[in-house]
């Protein structure tokens, strides 16, 4: 029996939202998988840690063995702490640690690794196969389910994604200058639409939602509505 429609059940969908950053991708995605009961799966935050954890290390990042053989040794784990999504990587709580304007830009370069996109794709896969998850990211609907049941792509203009990073900084006490910010977002875009392997690119199939005029709950009610009638066709 397919265990993603179980007879008499809520069909359990693989919903990928991909786009550049600062488009909304994680707070959507987190809104959309807890108003579904769905699982929220972060793959930049997995990226994230990996460069985190090289730094720390002393790991070239063009060192491609010794990043894939990180990738392998990390223990990497999504966990809920008083209601909110925290990452841990071998038992350390590094939600804030992953998330500094210096990890965001090594992120970039530790991601265009193949060797790093394989370690992690695979992982990616494996959360993911029974359905009922949002995975939020640069090529969920491209590669790591190119067969999701349904697909977005989130964006929205590069002075707005800047100013909303810029706002969660100022917010987490992190003192940061807007144009820089908005100008390292760019350059974050740039770096990942240009890579090689598995690129930040728009799936065929998938569905464009521009969140610059747009607040969260707008785009969270169009997404919903989008969910529901595919969930009725199911
Ligand atoms: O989404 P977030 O901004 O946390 O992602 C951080 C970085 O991780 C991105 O800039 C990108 O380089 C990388 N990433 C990726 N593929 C994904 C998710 C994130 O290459 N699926």
């Amino acid at each position: 029996m397919n265990q993603r429609r179980d007879k008499g059940r809520k069909p359990q969908l693989i919903i990928a939202i991909d786009g550049p950053s600062g488009a909304g991708k994680s707070t959507l995605s987190k809104a959309l998988a807890t108003t579904l009961g769905y699982t929220n799966i972060d793959t930049g935050a997995m990226y994230r840690a990996v460069a985190l954890l090289a730094t720390r290390q002393h790991t070239a990042l063009d060192d491609s063995v010794a990043l894939q053989q990180l990738c392998r040794q990390m223990q990497f784990e999504f966990r809920r702490v008083a209601d909110s999504d925290h990452v841990f990587i071998n038992g350390e709580d590094v939600s804030d640690a992953i998330r500094t304007p210096e990890v965001s830009l090594l992120t970039s370069k530790v991601s265009a690794c193949p060797a790093v996109r394989e370690e992690l794709v695979r992982v990616q896969q494996q959360m993911g196969r029974l359905g009922g998850v949002v995975l939020e990211g640069r090529d969920i609907g491209t590669v790591v389910f190119p067969q999701a049941e349904i697909k977005f792509f989130l964006s929205a203009s590069a002075e707005e994604r800047g100013r909303r990073r810029f706002d969660e900084l100022r917010a987490k006490g992190i003192d940061v200058d807007l144009q820089q910010t908005i100008a390292e977002v760019e350059a974050r875009d740039a770096a990942d639409s240009s890579r090689e392997h598995a690129p930040l690119r728009r799936a065929a199939d998938a569905i464009d939602i521009d969140s610059t005029i747009m607040d969260i709950q707008q785009v969270l009610a169009l997404m919903l509505e989008t969910v529901r009638a595919r969930m009725a066709q199911a």
